[in-house]
């Protein structure tokens, strides 16, 4: 039978052969199979190569699970009751070793005496001098014709042990999957269309289901493992850009048709520096995106210090000089106030209304600047995300950017979207690098550009790692820097379940650091976040005027704040960070024109992972370096705001591994929905109906389409 409209796949689990209602119970809690599909692909973490035979001679300690070929001798029964064992001896032309069985015996006894050669499968052990073998599995070659699947690799499944207590272990799984192959091997439908199985010279999907469980050879398991990936991996990238196609016919966005006056003057008059290339690039994307009359949805990546905000502010600009309204959002209360009075000291020439509005500014203040923004009379608005949660009424938004918040996702982004008519373009900054291959998944709705330069003069900052022993120098290079003019930060890590530990550990700190700094001479202070905002600003304030010569804190600079003149930036307790964080604690110097310092402070014992990640920020400043590495250590699911992500629960594809084939995908991806939007041409038909399946079960993503 092969009826595709029949969906054979979805029966339920208990109607396989050797399931029932108690298996199929254990099978649905434990490892969530519901269905025939769900145990199809449930793939095994490895297999055992049962290939390659070996002799007694090659055996050595410590090796795997080996096939032997050769003949059984010597059976002997031996020990009472429980203790009843059946051993024999096994010899090839190079040796013997013993084997022994617990259970079974009966059966073993008779198998051993109808014939007298045999393979055998185990993993050998020294015992008493002499190589041995519990319970090897006693192999027919005959026995291959009537199997439906190769035997020759022995697929190991994960199982719990609330599984294996109920006899599904590994080998009980791999005997259902053999059920299972016999049962659905030609009701699998292809998801692709032929011709695309052909051209790509992919496994048709039935066979590349059969060899990811019970491999034929090497080259057929690596081709079934390409096969699936691809799978994974294109109908995600079509997904996604079908999502994105949807919200551009659906929204039409403002069109910034000219670059006016303000553009223009801030260029010539208020900027202090040329653009880098990779500005302009960026600035060149986005206006072609403002100029063309859809939405703009784009997120913008760059690394510390490579000048995002001047970005933001020209698009801002652009907004001002078509006749709209703009407003900025920042992740604190900090950040925004440090934007504020940049762009608005920046602004200052062209006569431009910029305000500031956040959970703190006062009713009164607060009731003047909603009336003013509502009239139209306010040309940037920058603030805090409590911008778009507020009843906060703008006569015509035009763009929204939003700072340092890679978190910024699908959900709030359709929140702006619903707020008018014509949803405001939006641009996204953010300085925690996402390796390419995320970015085009995560965020595979959203255009990404790229800042992939830094301005000219930087000097790369220097990252040293120190111990506790290495105390006294490291005071002693603090003070030569603060002689030379400098400043420095001292951050100690947040950790959130005792954050009156952590305060101690800075008290502790400060208390350590004015004795070697004692004032007059020296002025320490420091933020952390029981603080009231006053005192935080006030403190923060004096820092960036220079009043102030040692900041330490907790991680609540970690984000963009931005004082050129400190230097030097100690980090205790390093190996607490994750890498992410580190790199960005370490953007905060390295911004004027001086040379920089990073120190990392840690114990001497730590883990190893710890010192992988601190010796990996004393190899590099690139922060897509960073991004990359710490994806390899950790995985995608861990990274920061990933974790929720549903778009990242592959079964088989590794975002870390397969970037070649994530890039490739998506291209494709890109190439058919460019030829055939609707996917209507006969030669697309199976990918659409694909899709509509898997779309009919994105509920998630419902919401914005
Ligand atoms: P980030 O991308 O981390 O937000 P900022 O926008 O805060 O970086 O920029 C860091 C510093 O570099 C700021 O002091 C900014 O004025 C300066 N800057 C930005 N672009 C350039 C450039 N092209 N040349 C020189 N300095 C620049
Ligand atoms: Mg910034």
């Amino acid at each position: 039978m092969n009826n595709e409209s029949v969906d054979y796949l979805g029966t339920p689990i208990e109607f396989l052969k050797g399931v029932g209602d108690k298996r199929g119970a254990v099978l649905r809690k434990e490892f969530g199979i519901n269905t025939f599909r769900d145990l199809l692909y449930y793939f095994p973490y490895r297999h055992i190569d049962k290939s390659h035979v070996y002799k007694v001679s090659d055996i050595v300690s410590d090796g795997g699970y080996i096939l032997l070929r050769g003949t059984i001798g010597n059976l002997r029964f031996a020990g009472q009751n429980r203790a009843r064992r059946l051993t024999a001896t096994f010899s090839d032309d190079t040796g013997t070793l013993d084997l022994v069985w617990f259970n079974g015996l009966k059966w073993v006894e008779d198998t051993l005496r109808s014939r007298h050669e045999f393979v055998i499968f185990g993993k050998p052990t020294l015992f008493n001098n002499r190589w041995n073998m519990t319970h090897p599995e006693l192999i027919d070659p005959s026995q291959q014709q009537d199997s439906p699947v190769s035997l020759r690799f022995q697929p190991l499944y994960n199982t719990s042990e609330t599984a294996k207590k109920k006899s599904l272990d590994s080998k009980a799984v791999s005997r259902l999957m053999v059920n299972l192959l016999t049962a659905v091997k030609d009701n699998i439908p292809e998801t692709l269309p032929l011709e695309m199985v052909k051209d790509l010279n992919l496994l048709p999907l039935r066979v590349a289901l059969v060899n990811i469980h019970f491999p034929e050879d090497n080259l057929k398991l690596s081709k079934a493992n390409l096969r699936l990936k691809f799978d994974e991996l294109f109908f995600t990238q079509m997904r996604l850009l079908k999502m994105k196609l949807i919200n551009t016919n659906k929204f039409k966005g403002h069109v910034f048709a000219h670059v006016g006056d303000k553009f223009n003057r801030f260029y010539r008059e208020c900027l202090p520096f040329d653009l880098t290339g990779a500005q302009k690039r960026v600035l060149r994307e986005i206006r072609a995106d403002v100029g063309g009359g859809r939405q703009m949805n784009r997120l913008l990546q760059g690394d510390v210090g490579s000048g995002k905000t001047v970005i933001a502010l020209f698009s801002m600009l652009l907004a001002n000089d078509n006749g709209f309204q703009a407003c900025m959002m920042a992740p604190t209360e900090i950040l925004a106030t440090q934007h504020f009075e940049k762009i608005s000291r920046q602004l200052a020439p062209l006569n431009l209304r910029v305000e500031f509005l956040s959970g703190s500014t006062k009713a009164a203040a607060r009731k003047k600047i909603l009336a003013a923004l509502k009239d139209g009379e306010i040309d940037i608005l920058i603030g805090t995300h409590a911008l778009i949660e507020d009843p906060v009424v703008f006569k015509n938004l035009g763009i929204v950017v939003i700072d340092e918040q890679h978190r910024f996702g699908v959900e709030q982004r359709a929140k702006l979207w619903r707020k008018s008519t014509t949803p405001p373009h939006i641009l996204v900054m953010t300085a925690t690098p996402i390796p390419r291959t995320l970015a085009m998944t995560l965020y595979g709705d959203l255009d990404v550009s790229v800042i992939d330069e830094l301005p000219k003069g930087r000097k790369p900052i220097i990252t040293r790692h120190f111990y506790e022993k290495d105390r006294l120098k490291v005071l002693g290079f603090m003070k030569q820097q603060i002689d030379l003019g400098r400043q420095i930060y001292v951050v100690y890590p947040l950790i959130q379940e005792s954050e009156s530990l952590d305060l101690l550990d800075l008290q502790a700190g400060f208390d350590a650091i004015t004795q070697s700094f004692p004032s007059p001479a020296y002025s320490v202070a420091m933020v952390h976040g029981k603080q009231k905002n006053e005192d935080k600003d006030f403190t923060m304030s004096r820092f960036k005027n220079g009043e102030i010569q040692i900041l330490l804190s907790t991680t609540v600079i970690e984000v963009g704040i931005d004082v050129p003149n400190a230097s030097v930036m100690v980090i205790e307790n390093a190996e607490r960070f994750g890498l992410s964080q580190l790199h960005q604690l370490r953007g905060r110097v390295g911004r004027g024109a001086e040379q920089s310092y990073c120190i990392l402070m840690s114990k001497y014992e730590i883990s190893t992972e710890g010192r992988k990640r601190l010796d990996a920020m004393v190899e590099t400043n690139d922060g897509f370096e960073i991004a990359n590495f710490d994806l390899r250590l950790r995985g995608p699911g861990d990274l920061q705001g990933t974790r929720q992500s549903g778009m990242l629960d592959f079964k088989i594809a590794d975002l870390a591994k397969d970037e070649k084939l994530v890039v490739y995908t998506r291209n494709l991806a890109q190439q058919i929905l460019e030829k055939d939007p609707g996917l209507s041409l006969p030669e697309h038909r199976r990918i659409a109906e694909t899709l509509a399946k898997q779309m009919q079960k994105d509920t998630d993503w419902s919401v914005i389409s």
